[in-house]
């Protein structure tokens, strides 16, 4: 029994190490290589197990340079697109964040390790459910989970310093401009057409939105309540 014991710990320990080496590559080589720089997101990204987000039959994958399906026809972005997005908001150790689109709630435990309080929204329930009983296992106590339509924020919690939203509006929500702080920023892929779509960064500055474009991607699509 004494030898099982010692066995199953050293399974573990091996394993706990082998999941890290893989982080420590995966931001090597998928994100220092690629120009994301600021430190506070790539310790979160080698810090975050990616594998204990992703459904089991695709966490032999978890750290690979691609987006992985979660079910329900919905996908986890590449860590690449991850980090590009968190560091896009400029994330500070005091800020509010929001994000739509919780799907497996990794983009929401990445934030969570660098920010002070997430807030995340998740259309389609079982992945709701999913996530924030996965971020509770974690210990993510700063990070909140709601099952609802996105496109109408989180009201009560709102301003936000920043939101980063990871499903395609054919453009961005209103009421998410109106929840955003003061000289926030907000990170959002826009396009129906998959093939045609773009990361755009908006910042609120005087009350005015200044748009911009950063990179052509390809996002799940924004659904609505009614599509659900
Ligand atoms: N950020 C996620 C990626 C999820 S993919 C992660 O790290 O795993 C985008 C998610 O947005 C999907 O789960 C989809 O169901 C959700 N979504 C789409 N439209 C939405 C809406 N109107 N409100 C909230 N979530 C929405």
């Amino acid at each position: 029994m004494n030898r099982l014991l010692c066995f199953l710990l050293l399974l573990s320990i091996f394993q706990t190490d082998h999941y890290q080496t893989l982080r420590n590559d995966m931001v090597k080589t998928q994100l220092e290589a690629q120009g994301i720089h600021n430190p506070s997101v790539l310790n979160a990204m080698r810090k975050v197990p990616r594998h204990q987000l992703v459904p089991g039959n695709v966490r032999h994958l978890a750290y690979e340079d691609g987006p992985l399906p979660i079910g329900y026809g919905q996908t986890i972005s590449q860590p690449y697109i991850v980090a590009f997005m968190t560091e896009a908001i400029d994330p500070k150790p005091c800020m509010k964040v929001l994000e739509i689109g919780t799907g497996s709630g990794y983009q929401a435990a990445v934030l969570g390790e660098i920010v002070a309080e997430v807030y995340t929204i998740e259309i389609v329930e079982p992945l709701g459910t999913k996530a924030q009983k996965d971020l509770e296992k974690l210990g993510y106590k700063n990070v909140h989970v709601r099952v609802g339509d996105g496109y109408k924020g989180w009201p009560e919690q709102a301003p936000f310093d920043a939101i980063i939203v990871t499903a395609a509006p054919e453009k961005v929500p209103q009421p998410l401009i109106d929840q955003l702080k003061e000289g926030g920023k907000m990170i959002i892929p826009v396009g129906s057409n998959a093939n045609t779509q773009e990361l755009r960064l908006l910042e609120k500055r005087k009350g005015k939105i200044r748009t911009t474009s950063l990179l052509p991607v390809r996002f799940v699509p924004f659904t609505r309540d009614t599509l659900k």
